[in-house]
């Protein structure tokens, strides 16, 4: 432990790193201006994806935060403090003791100070706190800011050549692709290719067998290092379709379209000769990304979600979607995704339905 810190100072420290911090409250979230939103973790069922936000900078109140449809700071306090508060449903002292744990630092104030401190707080705000702006970046300029290709991903087995062309790299620069370190940067382009709408960052560590959490290979870390994919600021993935901009024309073309889960599925796919395929990146597809695979009008649809409950989830509830419009294939896979499938194997799996 370091030496004592008061609460506030505290309450800076955890709030320089709130992404961690949210990750081992196990909090969702989405990154958006100036801090992180999504469901609100302190109410049971919040369901609202944009029901929520926590701010990293522009209060001078640290962890500054808002529920919008339950409005739960008032009855936790809207600070890092009543947050902690709310998630574990604890009282000041031991939400103290969790937030000392999590700096490393002693509190020279607990337990019988919260109270006060809370009401000399004031509720600044720093700046105005203005409307998140679309500001899309050009394909070129999201490149250069990138270290093409991901070691990481050479490292399981995709091709240079692969990742080259989907851009796949390090973020050279925090201001185009914030949060993004120990991460593989997924660039996600418009439906033309020619700008960026946004990225996904996967994290370089695989899943530890011991603790569950993604980390390096020192030992296991007391909190959790992260969620395995970070989504930019912004991105609605339920609107978009991976690949579109390049698989469109092959989709039209051969009559097929290819449904996947994530890039990696993409990659391993155009690495077998296969150029038709989509992620829906998640395990739903939406009416939105039906819309777009409508309009081409493929007269066939592959499904090759994960091998897994939510894959097979997906598939079930995209069978029921389109089996009216399209021949529905299935084939079943040998690994659990195809991202994990030797180009052979993927080759021999879906030749015979590829053309048939
Ligand atoms: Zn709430
Ligand atoms: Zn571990």
């Amino acid at each position: 432990m370091n030496k004592g810190e008061n609460l506030n100072q505290l309450c800076r420290l955890a709030t320089a790193k709130l992404d961690d911090l949210l990750d081992t409250l196990n909090v969702e979230y989405r990154i958006c201006n100036k801090g992180f939103c999504g469901k609100c973790p302190v109410h049971d069922g919040a369901d609202n994806e944009q029901g929520w936000i926590i701010y990293q900078s522009g209060y001078t109140v640290p962890g500054f935060w808002t529920c919008f449809t339950h409005h739960c700071e008032e009855e936790y306090d809207k600070n890092l403090l009543g947050l902690i508060k709310g998630i574990r449903k604890q009282g000041p002292a031991d939400a103290i003791a969790f937030l000392e744990q999590f700096t490393k630092t002693k509190c020279t104030q607990k337990p019988s100070v919260p109270e006060q401190y809370i009401q000399s707080m004031q509720y600044d705000i720093l700046e105005e706190l203005e409307e998140e702006e679309k500001n899309y970046i050009p394909r070129s300029e999201a490149r250069q800011n990138l270290i093409i290709p991901a070691t990481y991903y050479i490292n399981r087995g995709y091709t240079k050549n692969t990742l080259n062309r989907y851009d796949v790299g390090y973020a050279r620069n925090e201001e185009i692709f914030p949060h993004t370190s120990n991460r593989a940067v997924v660039p996600i382009y418009d439906d033309t290719g020619t700008y960026m709408v946004g990225y996904s960052a996967r994290i370089i560590y695989e899943r530890c067998e011991y603790c569950n959490k993604y980390h390096d290979s020192g030992p296991c870390p007391q909190y959790a290092t992260g969620a395995k994919w970070k989504h930019s600021e912004g991105l609605h993935s339920g609107d978009i379709l991976y690949n579109w901009w390049s698989a469109k024309y092959y989709i039209k073309t051969t009559g097929t379209a290819i449904i996947v889960e994530g890039p990696g599925d993409v990659w391993k796919l155009e690495e077998a000769g296969l150029h038709n395929s989509i992620a829906i990146l998640g395990s739903s597809l939406s009416m939105k990304q039906k819309n777009k695979i409508d309009i081409c009008a493929p007269h066939k649809l592959i499904l090759l979600l994960d091998n897994d409950e939510a894959g097979q989830k997906a598939t079930n509830s995209i069978v029921h979607m389109c089996d009216k419009l399209y021949n529905m294939c299935i084939p079943p896979l040998s690994a659990n995704d195809i991202g994990n499938m030797a180009t052979k194997q993927i080759q021999k799996l879906l030749f015979p339905f590829v053309k048939g």
